[in-house]
């Protein structure tokens, strides 16, 4: 195999703000492997400084397996994935653009999409939430009303208004399903306060309400919630899982925190034998990275998948998440094509479209 990468910025809509700050911006890595035959597999990295990773780290990591990568069978994706982890800790965003590019690659040479390889049924995927992220007032009353089709939000909290932000939200989608993520903001005893909060909002579940390594505080918090504690940030790898299952009700898994594709899905299987709710999530990334995730989305209870429907500059057309029904591709592999205004040529949309 070939490795090709290429560095790319993209934009979001609004500028994207969480607890930790925000931005409007977000650089990625495009990852592409090429076969002896000229097929190829492409894959997203999307760096988080907050897991270590700027594009720099994600291109020094490729460099680093590219012995790999263009000496072994990709059909050896369970070995790659593991020499990956052995080589480097950490480096997720990167590993998970190689894995997609395996995975894209394979499911091109068979001819299949990549849920396909997992014998899942593409419509068991549950509907994706639309995040809206920390705002002044009336700029969350736009983006409320911006996200008008989708019938779930996750709402950013982890500020100093919360209460407030979550009555603005309410009153703009009295019957939507609200989830919320603190983004690890709060203490233990501000999350039992902001519990009757919740409560009043019909919150569904609240994500990641303490500091990543409280565990504690999070045991805590569970025994005395009212409602679901999904751990985001303080479940990263597999080997996070099992000590999960007594602090928190369910796990956030990401392609970039997790740095694969196998890695995910053995999360997964490791979070239902723990008795854990399963959702997945993703940074701000293009139809790629989201796509990539996408074809999993069947094993999941909870989807957040909207990094791309963030975006107002694509560069990609794959799974879509409108009025929050994730579409997964039929295509081979991943199933994700340059967008039109990217190539100068018709995105797959359209051009099935316009083949009636
Ligand atoms: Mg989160």
């Amino acid at each position: 195999m070939k490795l090709t990468y290429e560095t790319r910025t993209l934009h979001t809509k609004h500028t994207f703000t969480i607890s930790r700050g925000g931005a409007s911006s977000w650089r990625v890595v495009t990852v592409t492997l090429t076969d002896e035959d000229g097929v190829f597999g492409i894959g997203e990295a999307a760096p988080s400084r907050f897991y270590g990773e700027t594009p720099e780290t994600v291109v020094a990591a490729l460099e680093q397996f590219r012995p790999l990568l263009e000496s072994i069978d990709p059909w050896c994706m369970e070995t790659i994935e593991e020499e990956m982890h052995r080589a480097l800790r950490g480096n997720s965003a990167a590993k998970s653009a190689a894995s997609a590019a395996l995975h894209d690659l394979a499911g091109k040479r068979l001819g299949l999409p990549v849920y396909r390889l997992w014998g899942l049924d593409p419509s068991r995927a549950p509907h994706s939430s639309f995040t809206i992220g920390v705002a002044p007032e009336p700029e969350l009353r736009l983006k409320v009303r911006e996200a008008a089709d989708y019938p779930i939000l996750k709402v950013k909290l982890g500020t100093d208004r919360d209460a407030d932000i979550l009555r603005v939200i309410r009153e703009e989608a009295p019957d939507k399903v609200l989830r919320v993520d603190a983004n690890a903001a709060w203490t233990a005893r501000q999350a039992l306060a902001m519990m009757d909060v919740l409560a009043e909002h019909r919150v569904e579940f609240v994500e990641q309400p303490l500091a990543p390594h409280d565990f504690r505080g999070l045991r805590f918090v569970r025994e005395r919630a009212t409602l679901p504690i999904i751990a985001d940030e303080s479940c990263v790898f597999l080997s996070d899982v099992a000590r999960m299952a007594d602090a928190v009700d369910g796990i956030n898994i990401k392609l970039a925190k997790c740095g694969g594709l196998r890695e995910a899905v053995k999360m997964i299987i490791a979070a239902r034998a723990n008795g854990l709710l399963v959702m997945m999530g993703c940074m701000i990334e293009s139809s790629l990275g989201i796509t990539a995730a996408s074809h999993m989305a069947p094993l999941l209870d909870f989807a957040d998948l909207d990094g791309a429907a963030l975006l107002a500059d694509d560069p990609y057309t794959g799974a879509t998440i409108e009025r929050g029904v994730i579409a997964i591709p039929r295509e081979p592999g991943l199933g994700v094509t340059p967008s039109a205004r990217v190539a100068g040529e018709p995105s797959a949309r359209e051009r099935r479209a316009r083949a009636g």
